[in-house]
């Protein structure tokens, strides 16, 4: 399966992505993830991006385009893979879709997770990642354990995540009839628990 996720942020596209990797057996590939690895590592990759992370703005089109041009011609990619926050401008679908063609191998499908704003600023302001093992907890809704130890993403508070919805909202006018144009898009409703969400999903993309 070959799968790209749209979705905003904070709106459980990360964790159906998950599900969907661990039940095909094939990568999630977040660009986002890759983005913040290479910051940490301090590469120049890393750096070029960190400045427009940080205001949460886009990385531009060639960094990241790049980097997943790399990420999915890596062996464990050929029987399929799951992007999540890759596409996020027309010009990354068309170079997606190229070296698909290239590759023989075109997409199932691109996923389009339906949350709206005001329960997605809430999910992301009340968001909280234990540095140590990576789970991500919710003030309000999954409350972490007292050993855990809390981060509170930058690109997460109030004014980045809603200049992040504000991008997301103008990427998505292009991306949505890009895909439904080429009857790959699939629509699910995003309010509900995790699992609720992935019975829609499987259904969705069985569609
Ligand atoms: P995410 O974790 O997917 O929300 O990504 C975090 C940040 O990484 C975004 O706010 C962007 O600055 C950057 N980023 C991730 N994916 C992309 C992409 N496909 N195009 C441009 N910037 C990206």
């Amino acid at each position: 399966m070959r799968l790209v996720l749209l979705g905003p942020p904070a709106s459980g596209k990360g964790t159906q992505g998950d599900v969907l990797a661990q039940r095909h057996e094939i990568p999630k590939i977040s660009t986002g993830d890759m983005l913040r690895a290479a910051r940490a590592a301090g590469t120049p990759l890393g750096r070029e991006a960190a400045s427009f992370m940080e205001a949460g703005k886009l990385v531009p089109d060639e960094v990241v385009i790049g980097l997943v041009e790399e990420r999915i011609a890596q062996p464990d990619a050929t029987c399929g893979f799951i992007l999540d926050g890759f596409p996020r401008t027309v010009a990354q679908a068309d170079a997606l879709d190229k070296k698909l063609k290239a590759l023989g191998a075109p997409l199932d499908a691109a996923l389009q997770i339906d949350v709206p704003r005001s329960l997605l600023l809430e999910r992301a302001v009340l968001r909280r990642i234990d540095k140590r093992t990576g789970q991500i907890y919710h003030l309000k809704y999954s409350p972490p354990p007292p050993e855990a130890e809390l981060v509170h993403r930058a690109d997460d508070q109030e004014a980045t995540v809603q200049k992040r919805l504000d991008e997301y909202e103008a990427m998505t006018a292009a991306l949505l009839p890009y895909y439904e144009a080429r009857e790959l898009l699939r629509r699910v409703d995003g309010v509900g628990s995790p699992d609720e969400v992935t019975r829609r999903v499987v259904e969705a993309l069985a569609r």
